[in-house]
């Protein structure tokens, strides 16, 4: 087989999975197989150069998660959101999946490096070595005087959203809904423009996902940076409020951001379903109403790994493999490919991560 196109990512839920998993670490982080959706030896298969890891504090109470699958199966839906989350209560699994990035790097220090800029992005895909950067999913973990925040920068966090689809004192997140808008509830609160201004003087980027509209425009006009989007898709083909409008992709456009494909069934389906069997013309057909919407340079993958019910041709981490060959098949040219896969991101974080 040839080579893999080596790729970066915009986001994806590993290390969740590796600190709830019952597994010990190493397996679950080295790979021995089979477990999620990624580990080193398959992201090494796929050609995973390098992605933002989020960490994400799920919604708190016991049992087991709800079937997302089996409530998405048939829309309309409209999920209820988790209650709000205290900095108290969100803050030791963040410290800890924090510390586990940490722990990755040291447990694969050859293989992978937990990066702090851009040019250490570059250096360390360059050196064949996984490029790592921490994210924040949900800005619980830092209270309403953003002191915490100098540390979680000195940890290394370079991307961070101020919601997940649940609100917090920062701002509105959307609900899991099918069809709707993501103009929905009010726009940041007046703490949440604090944090986008601290945010752009320490050089973290914003991720508006699960951002509702207003608190898009608030980011967009509080904040100089570019706009980024790490895993939304478009709402024009999936009328979801997770999806991005037109009018969302032609500011991106503008401020020189980007916008990550969601692999998640249920943002990719024009229909809002989370049945997993599709083909290719799914995800194919997103792409090319963001690079219709947002020009070639504003594109790339941010695929939910770990975080998602993906598409059955996907699979995991290695069916990224099959997705670049569906472009190529459907007349993506290898600079446009190459663009999409690492070189948009990677210009983007030249932009962002000042
Ligand atoms: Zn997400």
């Amino acid at each position: 087989m040839s080579p893999p196109i080596p790729f970066f990512d915009g986001h994806n839920d590993f290390v969740l999975r590796l600190m709830k998993t019952p597994a010990p670490r190493d397996e679950t982080w080295l790979g021995t197989g089979e477990m999620g959706h990624m580990d080193l030896s398959r992201m090494k298969e796929a050609g995973f150069a390098g992605g933002m890891f989020a960490i994400f504090v799920p919604p708190l109470g016991a049992g087991k998660p709800p079937d997302f699958k089996a409530l998405m199966a048939h829309p309309p839906y409209a999920m209820p959101m988790p209650p709000q989350m205290t900095h108290a209560e969100a803050r030791p699994d963040a410290l800890t999946m924090a510390g586990l990035l940490h722990w990755m790097e040291r447990s694969a220090p050859d293989e992978f490096k937990l990066c702090r800029s851009a040019p250490e992005i570059r250096t360390a895909m360059a050196a064949g070595r996984i490029a790592g950067v921490m994210h924040l999913e949900g800005a619980e973990a830092i209270g309403p005087d953003l002191d915490a925040l100098y540390l979680f920068h000195e940890m290394g966090l370079r991307s961070l959203g101020p919601v997940w689809s649940r609100d917090t004192i920062f701002g509105y997140g959307v609900p899991m809904a099918f069809p709707g808008s993501p103009d929905i509830g009010p726009g940041l609160t007046e703490t949440g423009k604090d944090l986008i201004r601290l945010c752009d003087e320490l050089g973290i980027m914003i991720d508006l996902s699960h951002l509702n509209e207003k608190g898009f425009d608030d980011v967009a006009a509080v904040s100089q940076a570019p706009l980024v989007a790490t895993h939304s898709n478009a709402h024009a083909i999936c009328n979801s409020p997770r999806n991005l409008t037109d009018r969302q992709l032609h500011m991106i456009r503008e401020r020189k951001g980007m916008v990550g494909l969601n692999f998640a069934t249920f943002y990719l389906n024009a229909d809002g379903r989370s049945d997993s069997d599709m083909g290719w013309d799914v995800m194919l057909r997103h792409l090319d109403h963001l690079i219709t919407e947002l020009g070639e340079d504003h594109v790339g993958l941010g695929s939910d790994f770990d975080g998602c019910i993906l598409p059955d041709l996907i699979g995991d981490v290695t069916g990224v493999r099959g997705l670049f060959a569906a472009m190529s098949a459907h007349g993506y040219d290898a600079a446009l490919i190459a663009k999409l896969a690492r070189e948009n991101w990677l210009a983007c974080l030249d932009r962002c991560l000042t």
